[in-house]
C-alpha cells in the first residue's frame, strides 16, 4: 500500500514538475539531469581548468594568496549557467549538485593538471541556520560529485560559518566584504594543517566570500589554497 502511495505521489510530481531541460525545455531522459546532453555540451566553458587561470586568480591578488583557480563555465546573467546554478542551490536538488561536480570531477582528472597537488576538498559553509532552511549544503555537494571522481578527501567539518548572514544579493562590493570578514572559523585546524586546500562552491563573482575562508585556512596553518567553481564572472 504504502508502495502504492509514494509511486502514485511520484507520477503527480513528475506531472507538477516535469523533468525538462533548463536549456531548450525538452523532456529529459531519467539519465540527464537538468540539462539535456546537447544543452550540456553547449555551455560556455573556460579555459581556467587547463592552467589558464590568471583571469580568476585576479580576483584574489593583494587580498590573499591563492595558488589556484579552476571554474567549469562563464556566468552570465539570464544564461543557462545561471539557471543551473539556480537550480542546485534553491530548488532542493542536491543530487543535481553532485551529478553537476561530478562532471567537473571528470574534467579536473582529464585536464587541470595540478588538481593531483589538492589534499582536501571543502565545500565554502553554510551557517547551520542556512543549512536548516535548505537542507543540503551545495558545495558540499558539489564537492561530494568532484571527489567520487577524483578520490580527494572531503571535509565538511574543519571550516564552519559562524555566523548568519542575510540574503547578499542587494549588497554592493564593499557591503558584502564586510559582512563576510571574520564570518568562518576553522574549528579542526589538524584536518588541514600543512596541506593544500581546494575551497569549493558554486559560482565565483567577486570573491570576497572565498578570499575570507582562505583568509582563516592560511591563519590556521594550510600548505595552500586553491579555488574549484562550476561558474565564474569575469
Ligand atoms: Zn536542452
Amino acid at each position: 500500500m504504502f508502495r502504492f502511495v509514494s509511486e502514485l505521489l511520484s507520477d503527480f510530481f513528475d506531472l507538477v514538475y516535469p523533468t525538462i531541460c533548463l536549456g531548450c525545455q525538452k523532456t529529459l531522459e531519467t539519465t540527464e539531469p537538468l540539462l539535456c546532453v546537447s544543452c550540456r555540451m553547449s555551455l560556455p566553458e573556460t579555459q581556467t581548468h587547463r592552467g589558464n587561470d590568471s583571469e580568476l586568480i585576479n580576483k584574489f591578488a593583494g587580498k590573499v594568496k591563492v595558488e589556484h583557480v579552476a571554474a567549469r563555465y562563464r556566468y552570465s546573467k539570464g544564461s543557462v549557467v545561471q539557471k543551473l546554478i539556480h537550480a542546485i542551490k534553491y530548488k532542493d536538488q542536491p543530487e543535481a549538485a553532485i551529478q553537476v561536480g561530478q562532471w567537473f570531477g571528470h574534467t579536473l582528472k582529464a585536464e587541470c593538471p595540478w588538481i593531483e597537488d589538492v589534499d582536501v576538498l571543502i565545500g565554502v559553509p553554510l551557517h547551520k541556520k542556512r543549512l536548516r532552511q535548505r537542507g543540503y549544503n551545495q558545495a558540499d555537494c558539489i564537492a561530494q560529485g568532484i571527489a567520487e571522481v577524483t578520490q580527494l578527501p572531503v571535509s565538511t567539518s574543519a571550516l564552519v560559518r559562524t555566523r548568519f548572514q542575510g540574503s547578499q544579493t542587494r549588497k554592493n562590493r564593499l557591503q558584502r566584504w564586510l559582512n563576510v570578514e571574520t564570518v568562518f572559523r576553522v574549528a579542526d585546524p589538524k584536518q588541514i594543517i600543512g596541506k593544500h586546500v581546494a575551497i569549493v562552491d558554486d559560482v565565483l563573482t567577486t570573491g570576497a566570500t572565498i578570499e575570507s575562508c582562505a583568509i582563516e585556512l592560511h591563519k590556521a596553518g594550510c600548505r595552500s589554497v586553491s579555488v574549484l567553481t562550476i561558474a565564474a564572472t569575469r
